[in-house]
């Protein structure tokens, strides 16, 4: 039996983020990461936003080049708005390089990172267990922790582009029909497309991945061959096939809605500006290059943090913690802020034995940050016709609108920082 301090389920950038700062702390940390290689099954566009790249040193060299334009798009994607910042706000990173990095980063600090390893781990008791699971997350269940109950679901493919001396741009399009409750997006940062939607599961018109095929080829999207994944497809846990095939209970697919026979090309049909604004975007961006196209999707917790976080015998971090910001469903910066509080307090916890040091991972506090962003979002999923979106972009249009979406997009109020300003916390080491 091993018995290492402490079992951290899940090698995403929470887990591994999580590995690092308590093996530096100097305990024994094992990770057991399900997936084989950590280059397999990514879920994430992996955009990180300026107060991200600010504080968290990742390596430039994984980073693409600078967004500083977004263009939003009513559903006839007439008349877009276009925001400019003066600042480089995001950066789409490569996500596989991140984790080897950060996986590199862990293990040079001691923690043991094993891979094709599942959660319960056979011959393992550890003093304290930590769920970087993701977002339906195993060890929340066996703990007796809270569960996500709210998702998006997500799924993108990613193209290589030519580059060019466009501006890298972040487009998104606001369609309740298409993405409802969400956005569907494609983000050009000179050297990849990211083409991808994100919707409440149980109104999606169309299986997922049939949205997603639609929407990429009215981009001008070549149709990706159903194995340029290496037989990945979206077949992440909860995301439905790659191939477009019918939905799987509780999957990504899993459409309550309605069918509209013939896809997203019926509804190009009665979309009248579709044509010519896909080719709006379409003629900003680089050739596609055929070939490598690289699919990526998963659940998406929208709920906010999760109230009950911690017991004696472990906590969430990440997605499991439903630590992802409910309007813009970015979960990266706050997976690595929390990390870094959950690894202060265990930390804390081990070295005192006194479970009150877990007081300080208080979800209900957290969440109590993000009651605005709540607020908003239940109001953003609650318009489910197209005309209202459309009609929402006449105030869009207006200087104040712009102003506030500005705000939205450009501004700080990502996840709050969550270290405690206390005594005794001893780790921040980005
Ligand atoms: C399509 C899509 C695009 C997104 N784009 C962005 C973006 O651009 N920017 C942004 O900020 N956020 C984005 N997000 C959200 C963001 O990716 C997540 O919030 C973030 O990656 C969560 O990291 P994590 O480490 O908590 O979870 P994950 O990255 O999901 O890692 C969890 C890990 O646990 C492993 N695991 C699960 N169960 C077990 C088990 N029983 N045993 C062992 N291992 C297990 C999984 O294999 C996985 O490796 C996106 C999400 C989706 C779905």
């Amino acid at each position: 039996m091993e018995t290492p301090d402490v079992l951290v389920v899940g090698a995403g950038l929470a887990g591994l983020h999580t590995a690092r700062l308590l093996a530096e702390q100097g305990f024994d940390v094992l990770v057991a990461e399900r997936r084989r290689t950590l280059e397999s099954g990514i879920r994430t566009t992996g955009i990180f936003v300026r107060r991200t790249l600010s504080e968290f040193a990742l390596p430039p060299g994984l980073l693409g080049p600078a967004i500083r334009r977004v263009v939003l798009y009513p559903p006839s994607l007439r008349r877009p708005v276009e925001l400019e910042s003066s600042r480089d706000e995001f950066r789409v990173a490569d996500m596989a390089g991140v984790y080897a990095w950060a996986l590199a980063r862990a293990t040079l600090a001691g923690a043991r990172v094993r891979l094709g390893v599942s959660y319960p781990v056979e011959g393992v008791r550890a003093r304290f267990t930590i769920g970087a699971d993701g977002a339906r997350s195993t060890v929340a269940r066996r703990l007796g922790l809270d569960v996500n109950r709210r998702f998006i679901v997500g799924a993108e493919e990613m193209y290589p582009v030519a580059g060019g001396d466009r501006a890298p741009t972040f487009h998104c399009v606001v369609d309740p029909r298409m993405a409802p409750g969400y956005l569907a997006w494609v983000v050009d940062d000179g050297r990849h497309a990211h083409v991808g939607l994100a919707g409440r599961p149980e109104w999606l018109v169309e299986p997922l991945p049939a949205l997603l095929r639609s929407f990429g080829e009215s981009f001008g999207m070549p149709p990706a061959a159903p194995d340029v994944t290496g037989g990945l497809g979206f077949g992440t846990e909860g995301v439905g096939a790659g191939t477009g095939r019918p939905s799987v209970p509780g999957g990504l697919g899993a459409s309550g809605g309605p069918r509209v026979p013939g896809g997203l090309g019926a509804l190009g049909a009665e979309r009248g500006g579709l044509a010519a604004g896909s080719r709006a975007v379409r003629d900003g961006m680089g050739a596609v290059g055929g070939g490598s196209v690289r699919r990526r999707g998963g659940p998406i917790p929208v709920g906010g943090v999760l109230r009950r976080l911690a017991c004696p015998e472990g906590l969430l971090v990440g997605d499991a913690a439903g630590a992802v910001s409910p309007l813009t469903a970015g979960g990266l910066d706050p997976c690595l802020r929390l990390s870094e509080l959950a690894a202060a307090v265990t930390g804390d916890y081990l070295r005192s034995g006194d479970p009150g040091m877990l007081r300080h991972y208080d979800g209900a506090a957290l969440r109590a940050r993000f009651r605005g962003r709540l607020v908003l979002r239940r109001a953003w999923s609650g318009v489910r016709s197209r005309a209202v979106a459309e009609a929402s972009f006449v105030l869009l249009r207006t200087p104040s609108g712009r102003a506030a979406a500005a705000r939205l997009l450009f501004g700080d109020g990502s996840f709050p920082d969550a270290m405690p300003r206390r005594a005794g916390v001893s780790c921040t080491t980005r």
